[in-house]
């Protein structure tokens, strides 16, 4: 016996099927919502449609951005030799928010994974070797979670730029086996940077 109307059932199921959202902390959203003033329903639904719209990747970098290309790209004061490679947006915000990495950053959205049947070509791998071909960049830093995945992504990275003749560090294991980085704080981040390694 269905407990609530369709219309509420229906949004359950949308909060539910999103990550990290449980079907009782999808209930108490959907009756949050209910609560909710006209004025602000409409706003949070607009924030979705407008977010989707118009948020795409950077067309240097591929990181979120509602720019063609983003403001951390775009700043001719940030070292441009320098590219640091991580999974998602999430690692990138959390290395900008140490406030002390000067270089740009390439966001693969995703770690090779043979397992899950995820393969270089369904990450943003292609793009960094594109980017590559440009002299100006000396270093390439390989920022992927410590995750069997992201060891993989590392390793498979490496050995893509080495023929290069790119410097290839890998940050060092100060972060946590299996960590994801956004969970990591920033003195762990920022050790793990300094004492990156060549591979
Ligand atoms: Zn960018």
């Amino acid at each position: 016996m269905d407990l609530y109307s369709g219309h509420f059932n229906r949004l359950i199921d949308e909060l539910a099927a999103l990550p990290g959202i449980g079907r009782k902390s999808a209930q108490r959203m959907a009756f949050y919502i209910i609560s909710m003033s006209d004025a602000r329903v409409k706003k949070l639904a607009a924030s979705i449609t407008d977010a989707k719209a118009n948020v795409h990747y950077c067309k240097i970098c591929q990181n979120l951005t509602d720019t063609d290309i983003c403001p951390i790209c775009a700043n001719a004061k940030r070292d441009h030799s320098t590219i640091m490679v991580v999974e998602t947006s999430q690692d990138l915000a959390a290395y900008e928010r140490t406030g002390k990495y000067e270089g740009i950053y390439h966001v693969l959205h995703g770690a090779i994974s043979p397992m899950l049947g995820i393969g270089p070509g369904d990450i943003r791998l292609g793009e960094l070797m594109e980017r590559l071909k440009s002299d100006e960049v000396k270093e390439v830093i390989i920022a992927t979670n410590s995750s069997l995945e992201g060891e993989t992504t590392a390793m498979y990275i490496g050995r893509l730029i080495k023929p290069l003749g790119i410097k290839v560090t890998r940050i060092a294991s100060g972060v946590p086996v299996g960590g994801d980085l956004e969970n990591i704080d920033e003195v762990t981040l920022l050790r793990a940077l300094d004492g990156r390694t060549e591979i």
